[in-house]
């Protein structure tokens, strides 16, 4: 089984709702198992020409699904909780949005997919929930823990306000 991390984000309609339904959904997949969840944290939409700001948490679960099998899951339930299923490369509002942060310590990059997730070093949004869940895991590319990856943001009032719980 791997160990998963992932990064799910709302930022329309009922945001807290989308991200425990989305979860709810990972969980009823009968491969995917859910560890543990962040607390909700709300962000400032990140390079995106948007006022609709983020709700974010972070996702640990366990899985025998291979890495694109799980971000077809992932898809699917994108598009069950309204997000279209056509998309410009540009950032836009979204419904739910799922990637994958972390697949044990695998680093790879193909066609349709980076790992570890390219931005989480630079995402507070990421790295606060993270913080909360696996502080200590080490960043297979960087080597560095999470807890000094967020200690090295250059701009964190670019990225998002650290994390406010609601
Ligand atoms: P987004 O608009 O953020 O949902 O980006 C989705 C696109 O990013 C999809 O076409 C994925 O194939 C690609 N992608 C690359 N790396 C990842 C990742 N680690 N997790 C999720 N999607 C990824």
């Amino acid at each position: 089984m791997a160990i998963v991390y992932l990064s799910l984000g709302s930022n329309i309609g009922d945001r807290v709702g989308f991200v425990q339904q989305a979860t709810s959904l990972l969980g009823a997949h009968p491969d995917i198992n859910i560890v543990a969840t962040s607390s909700f944290y709300e962000s400032e939409p990140w390079k995106m020409d948007s006022d609709n700001w983020f709700v974010n948490a972070i996702v640990q679960i366990t899985t025998s699904l291979t890495p694109e099998l799980l971000l077809d899951e992932c898809q699917r339930i994108e598009c069950q909780l309204g997000r279209p299923k056509d998309r410009t490369n540009e950032y836009s509002d979204r419904t739910i949005d799922i990637d994958i942060v972390f697949y044990d310590n695998l680093v790879l990059n193909n066609e349709r997919l980076t790992l570890p997730h390219k931005y989480f070093h630079k995402r507070a949004f990421m790295l606060v929930p993270m913080l909360e869940i696996a502080e200590d895991f080490v960043h297979p590319f960087f080597g560095k823990t999470v807890e000094s990856l967020y200690e090295e943001i250059e701009n964190p009032e670019m990225v998002c306000l650290y994390g406010t719980r609601i």
